[in-house]
């Protein structure tokens, strides 16, 4: 859909519209057309890809004159070679499409084929579905890639790659999230650099749809949704939390996880919860609000948050209402997975076996955990009710229908 609007003589005032319209998604341009200045409004409409908006983000010039300066980068540096370029699949396909049409000298190309991410968020397992070729042997070879984000990908394809006996390998990537990279590796190319928003389209996809538009369009998030999720251990809130996050693309944070973490790498905050975990006792407020503090502040640029055992009593329910006013947030609901106290014992007792979790190997820790439950978080109940923001689903069932009920919920919100 494309709507074009002519308006005459207004042009003086024309820079304040553009800030303007700029806000609302629309783009405009000047003409001369018969010595008179007018403006072309262009609006470009939000899409649909499965069940998600998205909004405009680059335009096809944008891009091109950034694969265009990329090419010219890499011919300066590799003139009197032959290197080869290889294009990262599925993603690349597009940007390895226009890079060779600029890329003014002799040159090679192949392919390989990697995933890592599944809906929104990435998934941190890559796979490799097509390998290198087997004749760089002796070249100059140069990556392809359309994204770069948390540098998962970029590790397995140095790893790919040191594997054959190539020349050297350099990196190029089209996008770059450069606030979420881990800096492992340098980035020997790169065209622009981007926020940390999900993207679609010049070959970037969500969920296979995208990949065919010429422009890049970024998620529309209406307004942050912030969750609490309540529950007694092993209601299924950490399951749960992963399918919402994916969803909704938001930042799960799970307190038992991040002192977990702390433990497995021996850390100050790892060795001061363990006692307390080791019994089933919880870990005192003032520690873990300050940890969970710091976790929101890593993700400035998260859509949203699920928190995940957190808050567990009221002073620290209180401390997340005081910090998420203060940063202009809010807890939007907090949602309780119901069940039963013996069917959650056998499911701890069986996740025990699997996760080797010690908290969850022995039942009286585990009767302990509900004792503090009951003490300490379940009048967290009423502080939110009072708040009109509580609200109780089923936790016994199906994963997929629990995670159908609280989706009733959240789309309600
Ligand atoms: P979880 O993985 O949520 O079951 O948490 C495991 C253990 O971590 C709990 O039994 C507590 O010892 C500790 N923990 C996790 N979250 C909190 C919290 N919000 N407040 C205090 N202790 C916590």
């Amino acid at each position: 859909m494309f709507y074009t609007v002519w308006v005459n003589e207004i042009w003086i005032i024309s820079t304040k519209i553009h800030l303007n319209l700029k806000t609302l998604g629309l783009s405009f341009k000047k003409r001369n057309q018969n010595g008179i200045f007018a403006v072309l409004l262009s609006f470009k409409p939000l899409i649909k890809l499965h069940d998600k908006y998205f909004k405009p983000f680059l335009s096809e010039e944008q891009i091109l004159n950034a694969v265009k300066a990329v090419a010219d980068k890499i011919a300066a540096d590799y003139k009197d070679e032959t290197p080869v370029f290889v294009g990262v699949l599925n993603g690349a396909f597009m940007f390895v499409a226009d890079f060779l049409k600029a890329y003014p000298h002799p040159c090679e190309v192949s392919f390989v084929k990697l995933s890592s991410y599944r809906g929104l968020t990435s998934t941190g397992i890559v796979e490799t579905l097509l390998d290198p070729s087997d004749n760089l042997q002796g070249k100059s070879v140069i990556i392809l890639e359309d994204i770069i984000d948390s540098g998962r990908t970029l590790k397995e394809l140095v790893h790919l790659f040191n594997n054959t006996n190539v020349k050297e390998f350099k990196i190029a990537s089209l996008f770059y999230k450069s606030e979420v990279y881990n800096g492992e590796y340098t980035i020997d190319y790169v065209g622009i650099n981007i926020p940390d928003k999900f993207i679609v389209g010049y070959g970037l996809d969500y969920n296979e749809l995208g990949r065919n538009l010429r422009e890049v369009y970024q998620l529309n998030q209406k307004h942050m949704i912030n969750l609490v999720l309540f529950g007694k251990p092993g209601a299924g809130k950490g399951t749960q939390a992963e399918f919402l996050r994916d969803k909704y693309n938001l930042k799960h944070i799970s307190t038992g996880d991040v002192f977990r973490y702390n433990i497995k790498n021996d850390t100050e905050l790892g060795t001061l919860a363990k006692s307390y975990m080791d019994k089933g006792d919880l870990v005192p407020d003032e520690v873990t609000i300050k940890m969970l503090e710091d976790e929101v502040e890593k993700n400035p640029d998260a859509s949203g948050f699920i928190f995940d055992g957190f808050p567990r009593t009221t002073a620290q329910a209180k401390a997340l209402d005081k910090f998420l006013v203060s940063k202009n947030m809010k807890i939007d609901a907090t949602i309780a997975l119901d069940a039963d106290d013996e069917v959650l014992i056998q499911r701890l007792l069986e996740r025990g076996k699997v996760s080797g979790r010690t908290d969850d190997q022995d039942e009286s820790k585990i009767r302990n955990r509900f004792e503090e439950y009951n003490e300490k978080t379940a009048p967290l109940q009423a502080y939110y009710e009072t708040q009109g923001k509580f609200h109780n689903v089923n936790g016994i069932g199906a994963i997929e229908d629990i995670t159908h009920r609280l989706g009733k919920v959240i789309e309600e919100l």
